[in-house]
């Protein structure tokens, strides 16, 4: 008995060590990884986490969403509360002024975020959007010196480099799903329409964040395709999204998930991309539940507050689970912050921040 149980955490423990000795998750090893049996879940999150430690040790970033454009989009991502067909009730309004989104950077600062996400619902910004965009990155570039991702849809080249050039670090386009399976979440636009948008980023000069949405229907080998399709990408960041079914979207009936296999998901992640940022991010309070720190064994980051349409817990709730658990905040590698809550006076601010989301947990989307 004693000997069967060891031999089963020696696995997922050799596995971890292959992955430290700069082996590349096989397909079927992805898949032993989705399938792993409950019992076993400790053991894979404690092999897990070594390699967590060996890249990121006991950091934890946080981010920040803005929603500084919702709803009024044209596109029918099934998932999305902004979407053309989404009914659900949700605050819609065009682009954010500055004062808006400077008062969102403070606040990110605020929180000991390390990045300040500017998200925009619809397919892609127009010029004046991004002109708009690129003044407001600028100004928090000079007076708070944040990490600045932005997600504003798909991006022409010339956009992406006055982005680039104003200052934007980074930009997030989610790829959400398999090729094979986006055509079963949205027929406005393709896979392929987003590997070219991140393929404008990174040309642009700007860092990736894309990742996916878990829970919409795919099978297994969709979650592993797109994993492995970003591991070709050079991401520098990878949000995984848990659905959160907002009412009045087409996935308003799927709750398919189990935090037991949440877990799973984020070691799969951790495990393919042993270095790149993982992300928890969407969905992480309704599908998770009481396991949401055990997530950061193996992810490094987490969206503080809300998401884009949708409420996430109190960042004084996030502060104390980090310090429970023992982790640190950095707001960037070469400064630590204490993983003490800020003032109660800016957590009172820290509640509004008057977004939604693109219907999923974070923007799914676009985000
Ligand atoms: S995810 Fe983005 S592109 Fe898709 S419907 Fe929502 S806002 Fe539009």
């Amino acid at each position: 008995m004693v000997a069967a149980e060891f031999s089963v955490s020696s696995r997922w423990h050799a596995l971890a060590s292959r992955v430290l000795a700069g082996h590349a998750l096989t397909r079927e090893e992805c898949q032993s990884v989705l399938e792993c049996p409950d019992v076993e879940v400790l053991d894979l999150l404690a092999a897990t986490f070594r390699v967590r430690r060996e890249h990121f040790g006991l950091k934890v970033h946080f981010y920040l969403l803005k929603n500084a454009k919702s709803g009024l989009c044209p596109e029918d991502c099934h998932y999305c509360s902004q979407s053309v067909i989404s009914e659900a009730d949700i605050d819609k309004y065009v682009i954010s002024n500055e004062r808006v989104l400077m008062e969102g950077a403070r606040r990110a600062k605020d929180l000991n975020s390390r990045t300040y996400c500017i998200v925009a619902s619809g397919r892609g910004p127009s010029d004046r959007e991004v002109d708009h965009v690129c003044g407001v990155v600028k100004k928090i570039k000079d007076e708070l010196g944040l990490h600045i991702c932005v997600c504003l849809g798909f991006l022409k080249p010339e956009q992406a480099k006055r982005l680039a050039d104003a200052g934007v670090d980074r930009v997030n386009h989610n790829l959400n799903t398999s090729r094979e399976f986006y055509e079963k979440i949205c027929t406005t636009h393709t896979y392929q329409d987003r590997v070219d948008t991140l393929n404008v980023v990174r040309n642009a000069g700007m860092e990736l964040c894309s990742g996916l949405i878990v829970g919409m229907g795919e099978q297994q080998s969709d979650i592993i395709d797109v994993i492995m399709d970003l591991k070709g990408m050079n991401v520098a960041s990878i949000p995984v999204n848990f659905l959160h079914a907002v009412d009045g979207t087409p996935l308003q009936r799927k709750h398919d998930l189990d935090p037991r296999y949440c877990l799973k998901v984020l070691c799969l992640l951790r495990l393919a991309h042993p270095a790149v940022e993982i992300r928890i991010a969407g969905g992480r309070e309704l599908n998770l539940r009481s396991m949401q720190a055990m997530g950061l064994y193996a992810a490094n980051s987490l969206f503080v507050s809300d998401y884009l349409t949708t409420k996430g817990q109190s960042p004084e709730l996030d502060f104390e689970m980090i310090k429970d658990l023992g982790f640190e905040i950095i707001v960037d590698d070469h400064q630590h912050s204490p993983t003490e809550a800020p003032a109660s006076a800016e957590l009172a601010q820290a509640g509004s921040c008057g977004s939604g989301s693109c219907g999923s947990p974070t923007c799914g989307t676009h985000a």
